[in-house]
């Protein structure tokens, strides 16, 4: 009888690929974690048990197969893992890379809720995907006929590419549009590349441009080209934008130098660690270096930038978040890595104001938490008379993101938007109510993942794909 392959979580301890200690990842941007050796793969995969129901497909976004490609990897067929990975996820090594996958499929695991330790769904994940381009298995598309209908896709971010990498798929003429200089949208320029290198980004993008996707970057639509001339040149319009308004700060000395918005601070890193020319990292504007860093927030870009501060060389680099560690937003694992990185987190901690001219520190209130509110959350009350200044010479404000307004932008009053200003689509088709128009990622969901941006975009192309079909058969008639 042939070995039993599976189901080894009983002898096998659950084990992540090494992790670089602090004082070496600290000098350089590069991943924090090594990747996987093939016997590690072979034996974490080997530890899933199989589950006829697997609660880890369930919460995983992409709805990934992924007892199958864990049960080929634990038995060495690697190349049939990828072609089944490859198959729901357009980006399974980004996703492999960036997913907080406590909160989604690793969340599922079975063995995890027996208690055993999740099985490492993200480290294989990412290993499969790597391990195919190092053998070429990745290639770029090519469809099996060309079709006549074309989509004008604007924004570059996973949203935008996921929905033309299915649409070339089918044989679609495709053109992303984007105002920035590079594709990738927050995989290139937020996410720092100690979270993900950027080469795993740009070997995307040649994929697609070898595969005939045109990419029209330093394309600003509204200012370099209308949202009606685009809707005129394609048979579908998808508007993958992102959210790009930072939330504010108020109080005494909101506007003075020295405080600085989390993504302006984070692309400049991101551009200087692809070589760019960045003045205002060269001009000290956003360069943590010899400096008091404060960092306002406590979500995933908050983390970004604290660890972003420690990798510049700051003198000290602290966190202030208004709620306590159990009720920040941020992964904890995001969380633990900054703190091993020399990070300092001030919980209960919210900004009143700032003082200098240049700032010189952070009028700090201390708070507790207070009775829970509607959605049972704890609201933060203020500590009458707990007041203190908090030193700092760079000040990072990451308190989340809200998105542009794209009907005043786009002279489009009749784009339906929320209340949020996020645009009003069905989100298993992205459809708007503007004819032909469709929309996905964070635009629409607001801040949320890369992984549920590749799910909406893969949605969208497939409902657009759907309606070009019955259009061609009423056509046909
Ligand atoms: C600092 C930071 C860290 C993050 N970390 C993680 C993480 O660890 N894991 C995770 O899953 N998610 C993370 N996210 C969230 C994730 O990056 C986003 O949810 C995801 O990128 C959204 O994809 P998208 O395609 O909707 O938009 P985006 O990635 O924002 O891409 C939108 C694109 O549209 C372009 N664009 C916008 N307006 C125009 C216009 N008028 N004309 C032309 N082009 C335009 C932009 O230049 C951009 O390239 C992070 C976000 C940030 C800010
Ligand atoms: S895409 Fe994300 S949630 Fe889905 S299996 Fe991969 S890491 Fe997990």
């Amino acid at each position: 009888m042939a070995k039993q392959p599976m189901l080894k979580f009983v002898t096998v301890e659950r084990d992540m690929p090494e992790k670089r200690s602090a004082d070496v990842r600290n000098d350089d941007f590069l991943e924090i974690y090594a990747p996987f050796i093939k016997a590690k793969a072979e034996e974490q995969a080997s530890r899933c048990s199989q589950c006829g129901v697997p609660y880890c497909q369930s919460h995983c976004p992409l709805h990934n197969n992924i007892p199958d490609w864990l049960n080929m990897t634990a038995t060495g067929r690697l190349e049939e893992a990828y072609a089944i990975s490859q198959a729901t996820n357009t980006f399974p090594e980004i996703c492999g890379r960036i997913c907080p996958q406590d909160r989604l499929c690793e969340g599922g695991c079975v063995i995890e809720n027996s208690g055993h330790g999740t099985v490492t769904i993200g480290a294989v994940e990412k290993y499969i995907t790597d391990t195919a381009w190092e053998n070429g298995w990745v290639k770029p598309i090519t469809p099996l006929a060309e079709r006549a209908e074309s989509v004008g896709i604007i924004g570059a971010g996973p949203g935008g590419l996921a929905a033309a990498d299915m649409l070339r798929r089918a044989g679609v003429q495709v053109t992303v549009y984007d105002r920035y200089d590079r594709a990738g949208g927050l995989l290139t320029y937020g996410i720092p590349g100690f979270k993900l290198e950027k080469d795993v980004v740009m070997k995307r993008n040649t994929q697609l441009t070898d595969s005939g996707v045109t990419l029209k970057l330093n394309c600003n639509v509204g200012e370099d080209i209308s949202f009606d001339e685009i809707r005129a040149a394609h048979d579908a319009v998808i508007i993958a934008t992102g959210v790009y308004k930072s939330r504010d700060l108020g109080g005494p000395g909101a506007g003075a130098k020295g405080i600085v918005k989390a993504l302006d601070y984070l692309t400049a890193s991101n551009r200087l660690n692809f070589g760019d020319t960045v003045p205002e990292y060269d001009s000290g504007e956003l360069n943590a270096d010899g400096k008091k860093v404060v960092v306002i927030g406590g979500g995933d870009t908050a983390m970004d930038c604290v660890r972003t501060a420690i990798r510049q060389g700051a003198e000290s680099v602290k966190c202030l978040y208004r709620r306590d560690r159990a009720n920040m937003p941020g992964s904890q694992r995001e969380t633990q890595n900054a703190e091993e990185e020399g990070v300092v987190f001030e919980w209960l901690a919210a900004p009143k104001g700032f003082t200098g001219d240049a700032v010189d520190g952070v009028m700090v209130q201390r708070m507790r938490l207070g009775a829970p509110d509607a959605s049972g959350r704890q609201s933060p009350e203020v500590i009458e008379g707990a007041d203190y200044v908090e030193e700092a010479d760079l000040v990072i404000k990451a308190l989340g993101f809200e998105p542009e307004d794209l009907p005043t932008l786009w002279n489009q009053p009749d784009l339906p938007v929320t209340r949020w200003g996020t645009v009003k689509a069905e989100f298993t088709t992205g459809a708007t109510d503007l004819d032909g128009v469709y929309a996905v990622g964070d635009i629409v969901r607001g801040a949320s993942l890369g992984v549920w941006a590749i799910r909406d975009g893969r949605d969208c192309a497939e409902a657009i794909l759907k309606k070009f079909d019955a259009a061609k058969a009423v056509a046909a008639e």
